[in-house]
């Protein structure tokens, strides 16, 4: 019987001046604003790897990476995500899909969006279409709409392997 795992992740990140470039999905997007953050700051990939993490019923990003160890000061997240996936096969699961919500003022992701999904992709061992990256706006309301801060919603559902 194919054993089935629903996971949700959120994240949030301080944005503040100057910046060269902002990295989501792994993918750079150059911009006059940083993450403050102690890793690169991506918070989508956040979103996912908490939402794997939640479907193996296992506890958040900041337990299996600790903001305090040094290992993970500026570390590419892209790197976390192969360190989770390799979580998720260990306990004999499976990606079947992905969807996700990006929430930001500035800069506009939806040129980006086709990079990020092949950025995800091959992280994730599964195919571009099963990958969901939505991107909107906060209509300019709270921390979010003045573009002081970004978030991230992350659905993912795991399947035991075939
Ligand atoms: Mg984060």
């Amino acid at each position: 019987m194919v054993d089935l795992r629903i996971g949700l992740g959120y994240d949030i990140h301080r944005l503040e001046e100057p910046g060269e470039k902002i990295v989501l999905g792994g993918v750079e997007i150059p911009y006059h604003k940083h993450w403050v953050a102690h890793s690169d700051g991506d918070i989508l990939i956040h979103a996912v790897i908490d939402a794997l993490f939640g479907a193996l019923g296992e506890r958040d990003i900041g337990s299996h990476f600790p903001d305090k160890d040094p290992r993970y000061k500026g570390a590419d997240s892209r790197r976390l995500l192969v360190e989770t996936m390799k979580c998720v096969g260990q306990r004999g699961f499976e990606v079947v899909n992905i969807d996700t919500t990006v929430i930001m003022e500035e800069p506009k992701i939806g040129p980006y969006v086709d990079e990020i999904k092949s950025s995800l992709s091959p992280l994730l061992g599964i195919p571009q279409e099963r990958v969901s990256v939505k991107a909107k706006t906060n209509e300019k309301i709270g921390e979010v709409g003045e573009n002081r801060a970004s978030q991230a919603y992350a659905v993912v559902l795991l399947r035991s392997k075939l």
